[in-house]
This record gives structure tokens, C-alpha cells and sequence, in this order.
């Protein structure tokens, strides 16, 4: 594994977890929610928060990719899979790893406001306010960042790290 050094522990992830799904209870109260999990990133994420959540779920994968050129985004960004059917009239919640520039999360909006739903609102485990291109704002952050590469619970350095417990920051 790469050298790195935590920086969100995992009972902070977990005690935050806890705060969003009874927020996420409260808002959907009374309604079926239809989760877009973002991969590979929002998948670890995805899972955890589920299993808090006691509205009745449905759940969707979709894969994307945002080319880099150097270590900007390209701003050209790729569906690889969508496993997402009939949102028409239903409450979508879109769960994204991270936002960044904000490019990624700009693609989604426009994709998934063509399936028609009720409502549509994001959720991010990390939000890096900082880098941002285009002006997004996520309707649920699990923690604000400053400009830090991170890894883990989900989150990788060229695949690798996705399994670990807690956020780290990559050390050279
Ligand atoms: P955006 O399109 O907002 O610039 O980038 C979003 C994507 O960039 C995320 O879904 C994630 O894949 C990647 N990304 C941005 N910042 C980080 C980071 O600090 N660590 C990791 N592992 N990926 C990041
Ligand atoms: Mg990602």
C-alpha cells in the first residue's frame, strides 16, 4: 500500500454516517428513494449508509469516468454502465465519492434530470469546495475537505486503497 497518514478516522466516518441517514430518514419520510450509487468510489459509502437507512430503498449503480489530461480533468466525461431503469416520478438521490471541480457531478445532473424524477438531489462523502469549476452544491456532504489527494473507504490511488477503514492523505 502506499505510504499515507489518516485523516478521517473510521468512527468519525461512521458517527457522521449515522447523522446523514437520520437526516435522509426525516427527508424522505413516507417515500421510497431511489439511490444512484456513483463507482467505483461511492460504493464502500453506498453500502454503510444504506444499512442505516430505515425508508424502503432502491438501489442503482452507474460508472463514469472524467478524462484527465495531466492532473486537471479533461472535462470530457464517459458512461461506462448504468444499471439505473425507471426513475420517471421517483425521488433520486445521486451518491458520488467526491467532488471535486465539480465536472463529474455536472455530467450527472444533466443525465439524470433526462430520466424525468420528483426529485433529484446529491450526496457526497467529501466535498473539496476549493477546486471547484463549475458552481455545485451537493444537498448532503459527509465532511468538507481542503485540497488534499485522499485515499481509502472507498477512494483510491490507481486502484488501489478502495479497502481501507478510514480516509487517509497520500504521503509521498
Ligand atoms: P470532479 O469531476 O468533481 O473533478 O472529480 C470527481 C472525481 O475525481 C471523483 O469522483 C474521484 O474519482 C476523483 N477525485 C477527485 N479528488 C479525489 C481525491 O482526493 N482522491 C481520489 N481518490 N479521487 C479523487
Ligand atoms: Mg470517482
Amino acid at each position: 500500500m502506499y505510504k499515507h497518514r489518516v485523516f478521517i478516522t473510521e468512527d468519525q466516518i461512521q458517527a457522521r454516517l449515522v447523522a446523514l441517514a437520520e437526516q435522509l430518514d426525516r427527508d424522505y419520510a413516507g417515500r421510497t428513494l431511489n439511490i444512484v450509487c456513483i463507482l467505483k468510489g461511492a460504493a464502500v459509502f453506498v453500502a454503510d449508509l444504506i444499512r442505516l437507512l430505515h425508508i424502503p430503498v432502491i438501489l442503482h449503480f452507474l460508472k463514469v469516468s472524467s478524462y484527465t489530461d495531466g492532473a486537471e480533468s479533461s472535462g470530457t466525461v464517459h458512461l461506462h454502465f448504468s444499471s439505473v431503469t425507471d426513475l420517471e416520478a421517483r425521488h433520486v438521490l445521486v451518491i458520488e465519492d467526491i467532488l471535486d471541480t465539480g465536472i463529474t457531478m455536472d455530467y450527472l445532473i444533466k443525465h439524470m434530470t433526462a430520466t424525468k424524477p420528483a426529485s433529484l438531489r446529491y450526496c457526497v462523502l467529501l466535498d473539496k469546495p476549493e477546486r471547484r469549476k463549475i458552481d455545485i452544491r451537493p444537498d448532503y456532504v459527509g465532511f468538507e475537505i481542503a485540497d488534499y489527494f485522499v485515499i481509502g473507504y472507498g477512494l483510491d490511488y490507481n486502484e488501489l486503497g478502495r479497502n481501507l477503514r478510514y480516509i487517509a492523505i497520500l504521503e509521498e
